[in-house]
């Protein structure tokens, strides 16, 4: 989609600080991030988000549980992360992309 961020960010067209990608999925770090490791991993398919995965992207999007935990193990915080997904602009989605949120380096408390 040409006016999505994170398909410009996959294009080349807008730069980001990539950690990981191949010819289905791409991640990179937050350019605000909320915690001293927080980075997105998102397919390159264009899926609004999570509501949006059809039966089709199911294994594409257990892909990036098992990309994403590899990285958070790469930087060094693979003893404790959050995954955060939002859904809609009401849950504070701004990029309708789907990304998944790796947050880590840092207590996390539960409940929030
Ligand atoms: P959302 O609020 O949609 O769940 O998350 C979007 C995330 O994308 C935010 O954490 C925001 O900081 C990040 N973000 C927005 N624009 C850019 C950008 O141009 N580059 C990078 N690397 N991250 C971005
Ligand atoms: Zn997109």
């Amino acid at each position: 989609m040409t006016d999505c961020l994170f398909c410009k960010i996959i294009a080349g067209d807008i730069p980001a600080e990539k950690l990981y990608e191949d010819d289905e999925v791409l991640a990179f770090r937050d350019i605000a991030p909320q915690a001293p490791v927080h980075f997105l991993v998102i397919p390159k398919k264009h899926i609004v988000d999570p509501a949006g995965v059809s039966e089709e992207d199911e294994k594409l999007i257990g892909k990036l549980m098992r990309i994403g935990s590899q990285i958070a193990a790469e930087e060094g915080v693979g003893d404790g992360f959050r995954i955060i997904y939002n859904n809609g602009a009401k849950a504070g989605q701004a990029v309708f992309h789907i990304h998944m949120h790796i947050l880590g380096g840092k207590e996390r408390p539960w409940p929030m």
